[in-house]
């Protein structure tokens, strides 16, 4: 790639923005649907028809033969189906056509996505309509040809959402709500929305295709389930914020590209901490487009990698033995008018509704926060969550030294009058100029961190949809807004009121603040101490979707009907199942036809030498020390993967999807190790040339 890459020439040109309908609609139309957009009418069948002929008039110009509704069903990732532009004329041409029908709704054949049991295969109505708060794109494919995407919801015949952005976007109509009461409290008359934005973080490893395709683990689970650690790890920190190899930038530049195309501000790139591992974070965004355009990232990333004869690895835990990779989640609230409601300011203690809006915020996590934990569970990120790396499992808010204080003061004197200011920080270089510093460290093991001007919910998983935990923190920060206001518009006195309410609920959650850190096996105690819920796997985190104060919350809210909840559940318990059954069955085919045989001919290979050494007289006392330790570990993992096929056929018949579940945890997934350490040991025992497939150390190491 040796021409110049022109940024703002290429930055959205894939994407039916606000600029390009300014542009190419008439005035009037554009004026329309704008109006539709603020007041959340529907739109005018006439407007959608013109705008469905000039969207389809610009997909065509940018190479476009398709379109498709692009929707996020309940499997986490993105569905399509596409539809040419082509409609047949009676005299036998062909027409390229596009109606504002068919731009505002589409009928899959839904039956085949997960659904929780809310429709039956023979009910396979589904619907897809048109989300037009996030713009339409088109995605081009290799060939130069492309289709034009419509980002949609995805519901069923009776209105159930089926999908991710339904939920997402009723919550956001919730915080709305709920936020506009509390702003209006404090005088303000001019905001006519508030909307919630995200800055996800993601990271991801990379790994060399060939070496990749020969491992059974990676290409059916996503992560390897069997390899001795290499001779070096991440103990070095070497790797962490290190020089970009070469092979690594083209990837990540290509991929850059692709972005923003899409309007994706692809903003910060390095190197993480584990071994082939990196990082990209866009530009914060409204929620709705920040979560679309992870899923776009997420879907970028894995085919950019294959041009480059690399794979991108998504897993949580890829590799035992170093870190995993999550999700940051920054999120933040602001006003139409451009205020970010959490900016504290200089001073957060006279900052009332900063510190009402704070306050709310600690009540939400630590009122909700098994449904917080919820909403980052996935089989894979079992593995990180509670494993002594990334976030415990155990939900916790850091607020920083400043914060800590306004609250401590509050509760302690019942009136807060200082802030503690950063001071200036002098490094003692006199060419470095003295600087201030911010008013509060960074605490990288806080679940639910905050950091200036937003939170940072660092417990997603690097799979995940973003969707889940920004449906629950929106809707529980509404609902504790939706308190607080209910309170307040009725204060006699809303100053007093709103102080004692600070206070009180300050007072009442001091229990979910913890600055210290996250990782040590004390707060695991102390958080024990305090109350707070370790809910340690994705089985257990289900649960609280049938819990009555979590199904109150979401139903009065309008976000959730108790429906829609127990099929989430549903779809949790059977995700589960099918994922542990999926590796339980990759281990055992690995173990049979691969590691088991190899093994076979390595201690052939060397009781033959045994014999012919002794057949001399020679000492062969280490090829029998070492035929011992390999037939030791070979009988042992034969025996354990009988035990596992046995408790794999056992739970794939249970009917009950939570019984399942838990049965797969509990029966399934507890005997890898049984089959994985004799494994791992084999591998150090034997010849590298005999070993069946690439170690830790060439999937690691050799990128
Ligand atoms: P780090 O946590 O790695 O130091 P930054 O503070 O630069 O990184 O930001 C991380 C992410 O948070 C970025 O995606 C950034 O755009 C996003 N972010 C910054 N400000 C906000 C905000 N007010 N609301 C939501 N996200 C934000
Ligand atoms: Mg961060």
């Amino acid at each position: 790639m040796s021409e110049k890459i022109d940024v703002s020439e290429i930055f959205a040109s894939d994407v039916f923005d606000d600029a390009t309908m300014k542009q190419r609609l008439p005035k009037k139309i554009y004026g329309e649907f704008k109006n539709s957009l603020l007041e959340g009418k529907d739109l005018e069948p006439h407007v959608a028809e013109i705008i469905a002929h000039e969207m389809k008039e610009w997909a065509i110009e940018k190479g476009a033969t398709h379109f498709t509704h692009w929707f996020q069903p309940l499997t986490g990732i993105t569905a399509e189906k596409h539809d040419a532009f082509i409609n047949p004329q009676s005299d036998g041409s062909l027409l390229l056509s596009f109606s504002g029908k068919e731009l505002i709704k589409g009928e899959p054949d839904g039956s085949s996505f997960p659904s929780g049991g809310i429709r039956a295969t023979c009910e396979a109505r589904g619907y897809t309509a048109w989300d037009c708060t996030s713009p339409a794109f088109v995605r081009e494919f290799p060939s130069g040809a492309s289709v034009l995407c419509i980002p949609t919801i995805f519901c069923s015949y009776n209105g159930e959402a089926l999908d991710k952005k339904t939920p997402l976007l009723r919550s956001l109509e919730a915080i709305n709500r709920q936020a506009l009461r509390i702003v209006r409290l404090f005088g303000d008359t001019e905001s006519t929305a508030v909307t919630t934005s995200v800055g996800p973080e993601q990271e991801y490893f990379l790994v060399d295709r060939d070496t990749y395709n020969q491992r059974e683990d990676l290409i059916f689970t996503g992560r390897t389930l069997f390899g001795a650690p290499a001779p070096k790890g991440q103990e070095l920190d070497d790797h962490y914020f290190g020089t970009i190899k070469d092979r690594v930038f083209d990837y990540m530049t290509e991929l850059n590209i692709e972005l923003w195309k899409l309007g994706i501000k692809a903003k910060t790139q390095h190197n993480e901490v584990a071994p082939s591992q990196h990082e990209l974070a866009p530009i914060y965004d409204t929620t709705n487009i920040a979560t679309d355009h992870n899923q776009l990232v997420m879907e970028l990333m894995q085919k950019v990698a294959l041009r480059h004869n690399l794979v991108c690895l998504l897993h949580e835990k890829p590799f035992d033995g170093i870190n995993g990779s999550g999700k940051h989640n920054n999120w933040s609230m602001s006003t139409n008018t451009g205020r970010n409601l959490l900016d504290p300011g200089e001073t957060p203690h006279e900052n009332k509704q900063f510190l009402l809006i704070l306050t709310a915020i600690l009540k939400a996590i630590d009122d909700y926060a098994p449904l917080l934990r919820f909403s980052a569970a996935s089989p894979g990120n079992d593995h990180r969550l509670g494993a002594n790396e990334a976030p415990p499992a155990i939900i916790s808010v850091f607020l920083g030294d400043q914060l800590d204080d306004v609250l401590a003061q509050l509760c302690e004197t019942g009136d807060a009058t200082h802030s503690i200011s950063g001071s200036s920080l002098d490094t003692g270089v006199s060419t470095v100029p003295v600087f201030s510093k911010d008013a509060t460290d960074r605490n990288r093991t806080s679940p639910f961190a905050f950091t200036g001007n937003k939170f940072e919910f660092r417990m997603v998983g690097s799979a995940q949809s973003i969707a889940d935990p920004n449906i629950v923190i929106n809707t529980i920060v509404a609902e504790t807004l939706s308190q607080a206001a209910d309170i307040l518009e009725n204060a006699d006195d809303f100053d007093i009121a709103c102080h004692d309410l600070i206070k009180k609920w300050a007072g009442a959650h001091t229990r979910i603040i913890f600055n210290g850190d996250g990782y040590s096996e004390e707060w695991v105690k102390e958080a024990e101490r305090r109350g707070l819920p370790n809910i340690r796997n994705t089985v257990d985190a289900c649960a609280v979707l049938s819990d009555p104060a979590v199904i109150e919350l979401f139903s009065r809210h309008g976000v959730f009907s108790s429906v829609e909840l127990a099929a989430r559940e549903e779809v949790g318990y059977e995700n589960y199942s099918k994922a542990i059954n999926i590796e339980s069955r990759t281990m055992i085919d690995m173990a049979k036809k691969q590691i088991i045989p190899a093994v076979i001919a390595a201690t052939t290979e060397i009781a033959e030498s045994v014999a012919a050494l002794k057949a001399v007289g020679a000492d062969a006392s280490v090829q029998e020390e070492l035929l011992t330790q390999m037939t030791e570990s070979l009988s042992a993992i034969s025996k354990a993967v009988k035990e596992l096929e046995a408790a794999t056929d056992k739970a794939v018949v249970i009917g009950s999807p939570k019984e399942q579940a838990a049965a797969y945890r509990d029966t399934v997934f507890a005997r890898f190790p049984a089959v994985r350490e004799p494994a791992d040991k084999l591998e150090t025992l034997i010849d590298r040339d005999l070993w069946p497939f690439p170690t830790y150390a060439d999937l690691l190491f050799n990128v």
